[in-house]
């Protein structure tokens, strides 16, 4: 069907574009719980939501047709999507996880799931001797996220997974800050990818859902037992909503990458920032890898005001951008990892990961790039 065709028609034609009921030109809603066995000998294609929907199957489907992969599963968030793929791991397993690794997933390793005696290694991935040096005899896979967040630092996926296939490990990826437009780590032999889908994918920020895709049926067949035993389904509405928002995702990523790129620029040319992190500058240390890896650079840029104070300052008397965590919006949104998302991190722990205090996050939107950058000036000013 849409296998051959460019992604943004993909995003257009995915195969659940037309109800094949009634022509109708979207999704239908199927507000339902359960379904009529009209012969018992005979049970029909569904029978029960948490085990499957039609909505949320096209939702599924679509998902697995953007990443390359052969099954998609729709979540209730990404935490969800993450910590059920998690638990295709066993007491006694060990998992080697990027060092700056979200939050939420750092929080459920060492919290949630190290209760059930799964141990975790974080390393810094942009160093593939570090990840080899923390194989372990019971090593089961290698969890990446690149670009991370904050500070947009690159993994080689390639040559992680090679090294991970030859040890037998699995491999996981949290593709959020690309998404499949960007980078379809599947082609570049990950297991399963994942999403938060409440940030690009949806796109609108009025959605929490999460995505996984498996490169295989065996393996998509071990993320349905989990979906449908631990219950982490999305529900009907919101995977509605996300087919919704995922079907403008190359033109609100493209024009969102334009803007972040003369954003990045913009701020590298200020003598009033110290650093500027975007994976598109010529000086970011790991854009080699990330361009061979990647169609582009995404919409995320963070830099780094000098001290506390100015960021707060800047918080304070930016107008356009929304003030707040979360990312990947139709609106910009100016992120404090310091007293947001990091906030939990010790201070040392922070300014070696260069999470400063003056370290600012801005995921760019649709506005007009030319009142971005002159709200921001009026916000770094005076
Ligand atoms: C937001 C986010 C998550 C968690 O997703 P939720 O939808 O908030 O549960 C995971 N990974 C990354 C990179 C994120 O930005």
């Amino acid at each position: 069907m849409s296998q051959n065709k460019q992604f943004g028609t993909k995003l257009i034609h995915f195969g659940g574009e037309i109800d094949k009921t009634t022509g109708a030109s979207s999704v239908p809603i199927y507000q339902a719980s359960t379904f009529h066995h009209e012969n018992i000998y005979e049970p029909p294609e569904f029978d029960y939501s948490r085990s499957g929907n039609p909505t949320r199957q096209a939702l599924e489907d679509y998902i697995a047709v953007l990443e390359g992969g052969k099954r998609g599963f729709a979540f209730s968030s990404g935490m969800s999507a993450i910590s059920s793929a998690f638990l295709l791991l066993s007491a006694g397993d060990h998992v080697i996880v990027t060092e700056d690794v979200y939050g939420g997933t750092y929080r459920l390793l060492t919290s949630i799931l190290s209760r059930l005696h799964i141990e975790t290694t974080f390393v810094d991935m942009t160093n593939l001797d570090l990840v080899k040096a923390a194989l372990r005899p019971n090593t089961k896979a290698v969890y990446m996220e690149t670009p991370s967040n904050p500070t947009l630092k690159i993994t080689d996926i390639a040559a992680v997974t090679a090294w991970a296939k030859s040890h037998g490990l699995l491999t996981l990826l949290d593709n959020t800050f690309m998404t499949p437009y960007h980078q379809r780590p599947i082609e570049l032999g990950v297991d399963i990818v994942l999403h938060s889908a409440t940030k690009f994918l949806g796109g609108h920020s009025d959605v929490l859902a999460g995505l996984a895709v498996t490169a295989d049926d065996a393996l998509g067949r071990q993320v349905k037992q989990l979906q449908n035993g631990l219950g982490t389904v999305l529900g009907v509405q919101d995977s509605w909503l996300l087919i919704r928002g995922m079907k403008t995702l190359e033109a609100r990523m493209s024009h969102s990458e334009t803007s972040a790129a003369k954003l990045a620029a913009w701020l590298t040319g200020r003598k009033d920032i110290a650093n500027v992190y975007y994976p598109g500058l010529i000086d970011h240390p790991g854009r080699d890898i990330h361009e061979k890896q990647s169609r582009g650079y995404g919409a995320v840029v963070s830099f780094d005001v000098g001290s506390g104070e100015r960021a707060k300052q800047v918080l304070n008397r930016v107008e356009l951008p929304l003030v707040a965590v979360s990312l990947g919006a139709v609106e910009s949104i100016l992120s404090y990892p310091a007293m947001m998302s990091h906030a939990a991190m010790p201070h040392e722990v922070r300014q070696e990961r260069g999470i400063t205090d003056g370290l600012l996050r801005f995921s760019v939107g649709l506005e007009h790039i030319d009142d971005l950058l002159a709200d921001l000036n009026q916000a770094l000013s005076g």
